[in-house]
């Protein structure tokens, strides 16, 4: 059978399946299962082994006891959008890369007593996931946002969060040497200083470099910057950088959800916040 049959019987599939599975009244026993390219090998795992491993890979993002809560469910609702519509990949669900899917960790990565505590994160939040129109949701999360999250175009219900205030840890400066480096992007920066259109939360939109309009993404690329939430100065032949986040900035913000959690508020409320247009739901209670 061809993969687009194969793909499309899927979609069918979990069309009719899962506003049945996702709705608490109808609550199934065990976890579902998702295909994972992992280590070299696909494998067959339960979508809270999934969960588990999402929590080790991103065990030092956040310290917070309802952050990793809060974390557990959307790296679950990310798995159970997986194997029901799949991702870019045919063979599989998803892959290990977190630079093309979700990064997992395993459990020779932490000692004892982290894995015991991140497996209970796991079981206090057994089988809820984030559903938009009880459909599971693919709730992204990111590393650091800092001024706050971005609308994501392919995923609209991902969208814009602010924080309070740009965080101060992940903080990256850059400094390029005009001259060798950038001449031809900037050219003379006399006439031409570079000129920066910021949209939501304060990320670059776009940039005038040398007279020439370049969007913001491609100028992070082009500087190898981790976002696109940066400033830029020149001082005399230097271009200085400054980049303030980690990760793409779409959905829940680990690094805030880390500060909500330490004021008090718990893993719910959390999701709430950073998820305003999705609900959370229990598909599953072993
Ligand atoms: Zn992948
Ligand atoms: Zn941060």
């Amino acid at each position: 059978m061809k993969y687009w049959v194969l793909y499309f019987f899927a979609i069918f599939a979990g069309l009719l399946i899962m506003p049945i599975i996702a709705s608490n009244s109808m609550a199934t026993e065990e976890s579902p299962k998702i295909s994972v390219f992992i280590g070299g090998e696909t494998k067959e795992i339960s979508i809270e082994e999934y969960t588990l491993r999402v929590l080790i890979a991103n065990n030092a993002a956040c310290e917070n006891a309802e952050s990793k809560k809060a974390l557990a469910v959307s790296a679950r609702s990310c798995a159970t959008y997986f194997s029901v519509y799949g991702c870019k990949h045919d063979e599989f669900d998803a892959c290990d890369d977190g630079n093309c899917c979700i990064k997992l960790g395993s459990p020779e990565d932490i000692n004892r007593e982290t894995f015991s505590e991140l497996l209970s994160v796991c079981e206090e939040t057994k089988g809820e996931i984030l559903t938009l129109d009880s459909m599971p949701a693919i709730a992204l999360f990111t590393r650091c946002a800092s001024k706050g999250t971005r609308q994501c175009e392919e995923f609209p219900y991902l969208i814009p969060v602010p924080e309070a205030t740009r965080c101060e840890t992940h903080k990256t400066e850059c400094e390029y040497e005009i001259e060798n480096e950038l001449g031809s992007l900037l050219g003379n920066t006399e006439e031409h200083p570079p000129y920066l259109v910021f949209n939501e939360n304060e990320k670059c939109e776009l940039a005038i470099l040398g007279g020439n309009i370049i969007d913001g993404n491609e100028v992070a690329t082009l500087l190898s910057l981790p976002t696109t939430e940066f400033l830029l100065t020149i001082e005399e032949s230097t271009l200085n950088a400054t980049c303030y986040g980690i990760g793409h900035g779409y959905g829940l913000n680990l690094c805030g959800a880390d500060m909500l959690a330490e004021n008090g508020m718990d893993y719910k409320n959390i999701l709430k916040h950073y998820y305003p247009k999705l609900e959370i739901n229990k598909i599953y209670n072993n």
